[in-house]
């Protein structure tokens, strides 16, 4: 047994800092005010680097190290969260990430070879589109209609909520999509999971205003016949669930990556900030009411990352060997981390404004940023807390817990 992580990763989890540090940290805020969105070059850097490439095997121009690729994926994550604290690029290369994981499991020859090598390069956005107006949370419920006929899926129907519709539809790319292909009575056993262009005939979207999280866009969806090949399809017809839930791993993990990243860059802002104020003739770290609540969170957030990290390795594991670890273990520990990461992360930013008094709550300091930007996965995005907890109550209690 052994913790560490391996010499090559240290080197790269140190390139991906000294990058994010010089070119992303010092936009970040601009990032934030950009309605634009990220900027082009510091995607380009990041292709450049390699970084869209984590997730997606070499053959489709990624540099996927197999049973690596999402404790590899966790680490660039965590790194470029904690340069960009609106947390507007984290999410949109982890979801970049996470679902190119996914088709690189699930898709067709075709579809790897037509999407993946444009998304390691960093040109298009992949992303989820599974959230409807009858609840995120209930996918059962999922009323995108996809009639097949003549070896193509018809696509009608609305996605709420959906993180970048305007870069898809402005760089190119797509969502990755979950439909009922069969009857609204058989809930989530009639779903099929596919990719679906945002460019497509048929698709268009509008940009909703979110609290935080600026640089990317969140909207609808609207699907009015859209036609798209069966080779698109990903995982078996009418196992869409299934599939989807695969990805969700991996996406929940990277999601949490990003919460550890920009809570342990809070920290340091508010150790150092606390160190160098004096209040009542000395620094305001001597005071135990500070020290120690920087103290708890330290412990707390070093006891979360322990837990990703042995939760990014899980899922590297059946990356090696399909029964290596139970998906039912697997998905518990992905529960226990998305459970916890998004309110540690908030509790710790809240935290550190508070011990910058008016000046947390002022754009002096990017902590505010990082308050909006953890509150979205507060709310629910990638999972709802509660639903997390079923996850695990199922688990550890067993279907007695569950009200249905
Ligand atoms: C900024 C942002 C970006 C997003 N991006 C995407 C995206 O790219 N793609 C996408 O598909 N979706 C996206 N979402 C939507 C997200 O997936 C949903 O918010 C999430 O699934 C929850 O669904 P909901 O918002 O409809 O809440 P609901 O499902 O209505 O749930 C409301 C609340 O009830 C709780 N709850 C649910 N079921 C139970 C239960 N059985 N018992 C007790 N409590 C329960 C939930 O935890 C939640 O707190 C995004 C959301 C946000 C905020």
């Amino acid at each position: 047994m052994d913790f560490r992580l391996s010499n090559e990763q240290e080197l790269f989890r140190q390139t991906v800092r000294e990058f994010a540090e010089k070119k992303i940290a010092p936009r970040a805020r601009e990032i934030d005010r950009n309605a634009a969105g990220i900027p082009a070059e510091i995607i380009r850097g990041m292709a450049e680097l390699g970084l869209f490439g984590l997730t997606i095997p070499e053959q489709y121009g990624g540099s996927a190290i197999a049973g690596e690729e999402i404790v590899t994926a966790m680490l660039a994550v965590h790194e470029i969260a904690r340069a960009e604290l609106s947390m507007s690029l984290p999410v949109y290369y982890l979801l970049n990430l996470g679902w190119s994981y996914l088709v690189s499991r699930a898709g067709t020859e075709e579809l790897k070879k037509e999407i993946l090598p444009r998304v390691a390069k960093g040109e298009w956005f992949l992303g989820i589109a599974t959230t409807e107006s009858s609840g995120g949370s209930d996918l059962a419920r999922i009323k995108t209609n996809g009639a097949k006929r003549d070896g193509k899926y018809f696509l009608n129907g609305e996605k709420y909520f959906v993180s970048g519709v305007e870069e898809g539809t402005q760089r190119g790319g797509g969502h990755c999509t979950l439909f009922r292909t069969g009857n609204f009575d058989d809930g989530h056993r009639a779903l099929t999971f596919a990719y679906v262009p945002i460019q497509a005939r048929g698709v268009s979207s509008a940009r909703l205003h979110m609290m935080g999280r600026m640089g990317l866009s969140t909207g609808v969806i609207h699907y009015d016949g859209v036609e798209i090949p069966e080779y698109y399809r990903l995982g078996e017809e009418n196992k869409g669930f299934y599939t989807a839930m695969q990805g969700f791993n991996a996406a929940r993990v990277l999601v949490c990556a990003a919460c550890t990243g920009g809570a342990e860059r809070a920290l340091e802002i508010t150790r150092d900030y606390s160190t160098r104020r004096e209040l009542f003739g000395q620094p305001l770290v001597k005071f135990e009411g500070i020290s120690f609540e920087i103290a708890e969170d330290y412990a707390k957030l070093e006891m979360l990352k322990h837990t990703l990290l042995k939760t990014a390795w899980m899922i590297d594991q059946i990356s090696r060997d399909a029964n290596a670890i139970p998906r039912q273990e697997i998905n518990t520990h992905v529960a226990i981390c998305k459970m916890i990461a998004p309110h540690l992360g908030l509790e710790i930013a809240k935290h550190a404004m508070m011990h910058h008094g008016a000046l947390g709550y002022s754009d002096e300091t990017p902590l505010e940023m990082l308050f909006r930007g953890l509150m979205s996965y507060v709310v629910g995005a990638e999972g709802g807390t509660n639903v997390m907890k079923i996850i695990i109550a199922r688990e550890f209690i067993g279907d007695v817990a569950i009200p249905y």
